[in-house]
Formats: structure tokens, sequence, C-alpha cells
């Protein structure tokens, strides 16, 4: 039996399962303060046999071995969490090989396995939801770099007619300023679920995304990509993706995946909301083989 661990800024899911990704108990918790939420973890996971535990975790947080913050959820502007040592705590209370990566990467993972991505060598996981953020593989294998990825976070060129600002407390109308859930919210001031008749908000929304989307084409030339979170629940944004991204390429990239199946390239996780969880599976496995 394998643990996972989906940590997220708003809740976290501990789950029980299986080498194939399948998960036979989850239990969700409220990200209150670390002392309450990790007491609840710590709890579920006290007295059930795990082999190991993989934990993607909301961000950004240290991922380097050597470094004495692995394990740290870092900068992040979420109270009590900054500086929040996630995996030690965790590790001081169960006893077995624990896995670490960001939640985005951890999907990226499951998806890569079992869900949209399955028997590709690479792929792209981007979450749209209260921030934005994405994980990569990219030859089979996760992709860390210097940190890790921070997708979420590039320059966008602004829709002319969009007059909102931007909420990014970094860059204020960067990518998740202008595009993730809670920018909607303020642009509109309405939450987004009832937004669906309104076609601007998504003629905008889809514009931000395919602008990103267009790099990640450029930048990692990834065999698909994978859009997920809250705010693709509005599955009308996807052909409307669909179509700027082909107006952006325009043509430069001549692949088939790009020119006539781009509605099988930009897809819904196949894992749907499961995606981080299992693939949190996938890095408790790893850990236990030291893969
Ligand atoms: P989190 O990012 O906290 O893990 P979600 O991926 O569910 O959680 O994202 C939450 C954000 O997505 C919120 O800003 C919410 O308003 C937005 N959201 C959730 N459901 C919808 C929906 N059906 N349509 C549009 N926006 C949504
Ligand atoms: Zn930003």
């Amino acid at each position: 039996m394998l643990g996972a661990i989906e940590a997220g800024g708003t809740k976290f899911v501990c789950g029980l399962g299986n080498e194939h990704g399948e998960i036979i108990e989850r239990e969700s918790f409220s990200t209150t303060t670390p002392d309450e939420t990790m007491g609840q973890v710590v709890r579920f996971f006290e007295n059930k046999k795990v082999e190991a535990i993989g934990i993607g975790s909301f961000g950004p947080v240290d991922l380097n071995k050597k470094s004495p913050t692995y394990g740290y959820v870092t900068t992040t502007p979420k109270p009590h969490w900054n500086q929040y040592p996630i995996l030690q705590e965790l590790q001081k209370h169960i006893h077995v090989p624990i896995g670490f990566d960001t939640d985005v990467n951890a999907a990226a993972l499951g998806e890569a396995q079992w869900g949209a991505a399955k028997g590709l060598d690479s792929c792209v996981y981007v979450t749209i939801g209260t921030g934005i953020g994405a994980g990569a593989i990219v030859e089979g294998k996760l992709l860390h770099g210097l940190l890790h990825p921070e997708m979420g976070h590039i320059p966008v060129k602004r829709h002319p007619e969009d007059k909102y600002a931007g909420n990014c407390p970094y860059h204020q109308d960067c990518l998740e300023g202008v595009a993730a859930g809670p920018a909607i919210e303020k642009r509109w001031s309405q939450k987004g679920h009832n937004l669906q008749q309104n076609d601007q908000v998504w003629e905008f929304e889809a514009y931000y995304l395919a602008q990103a989307v267009t790099h990640l084409i450029y930048i990692l030339s990834p065999k698909k990509i994978i859009l997920g979170g809250g705010v693709m629940k509005q599955k009308q944004l996807f052909p409307l993706i669909h179509d700027q991204v082909t107006q952006m390429l325009n043509g430069y990239v001549q692949m088939d995946e790009l020119v006539s199946g781009i509605d099988r390239y930009i897809v819904s996780p196949g894992l749907g909301d499961n995606a981080g969880l299992s693939g949190a599976l996938l890095l408790a496995k790893h850990e236990l083989l030291q893969l």
C-alpha cells in the first residue's frame, strides 16, 4: 500500500492506493495553520500500513535534496506557511520513504502514466485555479532545473479591451495575475462559475491561456498539453484556446498534432480531479524504488 498527499493552498487531500494508481481511500482537510492541517495528515497515516508516501505540494518548494531546506514550502505569500518544513514534519511522525515534488509535477506524472498523456514521453500539465502552475515531463523525466518551473508567472501580452490591472503580488499582470480564478472574479465582480454566459470573459481567458500554451509549444515541444484546475471546468474554453493557439502559431510548427489534431493535443486531464493524487502515489513508488 502506498500513501499520497495532494497538498494544496485550499485543501490537503490524503489518499491510500496502489502502484497501479487505484485510490482505495481518501480524506480532505482544509488548509488552515500548518499545525492543525499537518496534525490531521499525520493522524490519517498513523495507523495505516503504507510502504511509502508521495507529496505533491503547492509552492514554491525546495526540491534540491542537498539543500538544508529541502522539503520546505518556501516563499509562499500564504499566511503561516512561509518557510514551512512540510516534508520534515511528516518524517518526524511517519517513518517510511517520502517522495516530494510540486503538485503540478505530480499531476503531470499521473497523467503521463495513466491519463491523457499515457504512453508519451513528454507532456505539460497546467492547472488554472486559485493560481496557475505547470509541471512537465521531458524525455520521460520530470523537469526540475534550478528550482522548478514557475510557468504561471510568465509575462503575457494584454488583451486590447481588458482594463483589469491584474493581481499578482509580484508581477501584477503576469499570466496568473490576469487569468487565474481570483483575477476573473475581480475583473468581473463575480465568481467564474456564474459567468458562463458572458462570452467576453472566456475570450479574454482563452487569449491569455493560448499565449501560455504557445510559449510551451515553442520552448518544450511537449507531445500533449493538459489543462486542468477549477477554471477549466468551463469546457467552452477548449475550442476557444484551440482557435487562438492555431492563430498564434500561424502554421509555423507543421505537425499533424497541431494542424489537424489540436483538439486532441490540448485536452482535459484524463484522470479528472485525481491527477494530482494518483501522481503522488507514483512519487511514493519512485521514492521506495529509489528511481
Ligand atoms: P485550487 O487551485 O485551490 O487547488 P481549483 O483548481 O478548484 O482549486 O481552483 C479554484 C478556482 O477556480 C477559484 O478561483 C474558483 O473561482 C475557480 N473555479 C472553480 N470552479 C469554476 C468553474 N466551474 N468555473 C469557473 N471558475 C471556477
Ligand atoms: Zn506573477
